[in-house]
């Protein structure tokens, strides 16, 4: 049980507190739980746990750390199959999302989100903003801007760990994006709805003035605030404009806000982006937010690719964490058409986790290369129940092979008796090899 003699991880940190949920990172990080909680001090690392999240096997995410990965998913008004949801999650956890973002904007959300809560041993995250109309039964125009923390509490109280508040987007950032015209204008959904209410009322972002009150909610059941980037670019032209870097200017500032109340904080990011700008950009989070770990919406590196966009983003991802990202959002196949099915997530979760284990290998994160050695030693030694083992997806490995039967069974179809693995096993053994 949590002792109460500190309300947050980052303020029982602070106060050089080693909880148990800097434990198990610590463990599952191979790290001591004084580097963890060094780390949760300073901000560098969050550890989203969320009190009321019973069932929550905690993940750290930051500096030095693995890097992970978090799968989006939830009913829309379009598609709200609850059960298919639920198969989602359930396959989500079995390919080892570290967390799911339940990103429902229609119908019974609270249940879902429960049900979610109940099982998920992954961070939970939420984006509050899509929920409130549904949740207040209101027109966006009519809430008014203290009820948009009626939704943060709600979630908060029932267990989510990490929620994404678009603070950043406020009437400054707004006057940026007016003068500064961009190809396709704001392509958050959170961030286009603030903008909306903020045109249709005339009011200051209520995340924004508010935020003191928000924080203070996330505080007490220990919420990680995701400060999510509204004006992330939607496409190559917009990357690193002007509008972009006015609202990271802001999230520094929030940054240290929230850190002052002992709210841990993690920072969103682009979006769409040439390969070469993407360092830059890394580098620009880490110094204008104070080191809080990045969270990385892609980058997408092409805009052209509708259908093959978990390829775009992996390519974008693994830069991004070879760059200093420690934080992947997953994109599926189906990014830009239409909500992904369970075969479209599947192949989103393998593309990201691809692109975190190779950006992980580059920031020599402890073990990272331990699993690529070992395979090339299954490989070397022609060990292939090893190799699917091993494999990142074990089942599509088993298939390929099964699928395609070599004339001898130590090679595989592609070069059969020519299996250069084969021959060099051979002939540094001193055997011949013999090609008809
Ligand atoms: S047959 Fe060719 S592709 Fe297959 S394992 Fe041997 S070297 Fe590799």
């Amino acid at each position: 049980m949590r002792k109460m003699e500190y309300t947050t991880q980052m303020d029982a940190a602070k106060k050089c507190i080693v909880t148990q949920e800097m434990e198990t990172v610590a463990r599952k990080e191979g790290k001591t739980a004084d580097e963890i909680c060094n780390l949760v001090a300073k901000g560098w690392v969050a550890i989203p746990a969320n009190r009321n999240h019973k069932s929550l096997s905690p993940e750290g995410i930051g500096h030095g750390l693995r890097t992970k990965i978090n799968v989006n998913l939830g009913i829309s008004r379009d598609c709200n199959d609850v059960e298919m949801e639920m198969n989602k999650v359930k396959k989500a956890i079995e390919l080892k999302a570290e967390a799911i973002m339940d990103l429902s904007s229609y119908g019974k959300t609270y249940d879902f989100r429960q049900k979610l809560l109940d099982y998920s041993p992954a961070m939970i995250g939420t984006v509050p903003m899509y929920d409130a109309v549904g949740f207040l039964e209101k027109e966006l125009c009519e809430i008014k801007a203290k009820e948009f923390l009626d939704v943060v509490r709600c979630h908060a109280e029932q267990g989510v760990d990490f929620m994404t508040i678009h603070a950043g987007i406020n009437r400054e950032t707004a006057a940026h994006f007016k003068k500064n015209p961009r190809m396709t204008n704001i392509v958050s959904r959170g961030g286009s709805l603030l903008f909306a209410w903020m045109e249709m009322t005339g009011n200051e972002n209520p995340f924004y003035e508010y935020y003191d009150e928000v924080l203070d909610i996330l505080a007490q059941y220990d919420v990680t605030i995701s400060l999510g980037d509204a004006c992330r670019p939607g496409c190559i032209d917009d990357a690193t404009d002007p509008v972009q870097i006015s609202e990271l200017l802001v999230l520094g500032e929030l940054t240290k806000r929230a850190w002052e109340k002992n709210v841990q904080v993690m920072v969103e990011g682009p979006g769409h982006m040439k390969m070469d700008e993407i360092q830059a950009n890394m580098m620009l989070e880490k110094k204008l937010c104070h080191n809080a770990p990045f969270y990385v919406l892609g980058p997408l590196v092409t805009d052209i690719a509708p259908g093959y966009d978990h390829i775009t983003s992996a390519i974008g991802g693994a830069i991004a964490a070879a760059s200093g990202a420690d934080f992947l959002c997953y994109v599926t196949p189906a990014e830009h058409l239409r909500l992904p099915d369970l075969e479209d997530m599947k192949e989103g979760i393998i593309a990201s986790r691809i692109a975190a284990h190779a950006g992980d290998l580059v920031k020599g994160v402890k073990g990272a290369k331990d699993w690529d050695d070992k395979m090339a030693k299954a490989r070397r030694e022609i060990n292939w129940e090893e190799m699917f083992r091993l494999s990142i997806d074990e089942e599509k490995a088993r298939d390929y092979r099964a699928s395609s039967q070599p004339e001898v069974e130590d090679t595989c179809t592609m070069c059969g008796k020519m299996c250069a693995v084969r021959n060099m096993n051979k002939i540094l053994k001193g055997e011949d090899i013999n090609l008809i």
